[in-house]
């Protein structure tokens, strides 16, 4: 069972702004994620691949990606860093969640 609403809560408190996950199955098979602002809202709009958000751990990568280029363009050693850090962070959070349960 794929917890989203704690998923959306980690990414929150990881970019502390608000952020919305969208899933949908009509994006193109090699896209497993976008990121965008909303600029009405002012929040982070993230649309995921319904064909790679199957297991928590996909979504994990996934969202750690599309947080990481929040602040990192391309896919350099610099958001290499980034993204591992923020995966590591839902990774700790996530731990944490099911140990108060
Ligand atoms: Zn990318």
């Amino acid at each position: 069972m794929l917890r989203w609403m704690k998923l959306k809560e980690i990414a929150e408190k990881i970019t502390k702004e608000k952020v919305d996950i969208h899933i949908s199955t009509q994006l193109d098979k090699n896209i497993r994620g976008v990121c965008t602002r909303n600029l009405q809202t002012n929040g982070i709009e993230i649309l995921l691949n319904a064909k790679y958000a199957k297991k928590e751990e996909d979504v994990i990568e996934t969202l750690a990606h599309e947080l990481a280029h929040l602040k990192v363009k391309g896919h350099g050693n610099e958001f290499q860093k980034e993204m591992d850090r923020i995966k590591k962070e839902i990774e700790k959070e996530l731990k944490d969640d099911g140990a108060n349960k």
